[in-house]
């Protein structure tokens, strides 16, 4: 059963991404007290809400060319370094410890990198 141990770590690492992708929000939002899950994601420069395209973790960063579609504003490259770090986490524990416990150990290892990246967001903005 290789395609169903392929297909699960590749639904595992795209968990991991997406998690990645919520720790950006997290970062951007929590030091300014506003809600993790209302508004949806948008632009902060133009307020057009992201779409499918813009929310893919990564790639949407390089489809965008680092840009906000529609104002051209820098997304920045700390987001998908972000995601790519999250998605990392998850490809080393599952080649290290295979689904389990490697998909454990990996969202462990993703909560302590957003712990890591929300509290660095939250002293860079009190230091300012
Ligand atoms: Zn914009």
């Amino acid at each position: 059963m290789a395609s169903t141990a392929l297909f699960l770590n590749v639904y595992l690492v795209l968990v991991a991404l997406m998690v990645g992708s919520f720790i950006n929000l997290a970062a951007d939002r929590v030091p300014r007290r506003e809600s993790v899950i209302t508004p949806p994601s948008h632009c902060r420069a133009c307020g057009r809400r992201l779409n499918a395209i813009d929310l893919i973790p990564v790639a949407g960063y390089l489809l965008r060319r680092g840009r906000c579609a529609t104002c051209g504003v820098r997304i920045g490259s700390a987001a998908p370094a972000v995601e790519a770090v999250s998605g990392a986490c998850m490809v080393v524990t599952l080649i290290w410890l295979g689904p389990w416990p490697g998909a454990a150990v990996g969202l462990a290892l993703i909560g302590l990198w957003g712990l890591g990246v929300t509290g660095l967001a939250l002293r860079l903005q009190r230091a300012r």
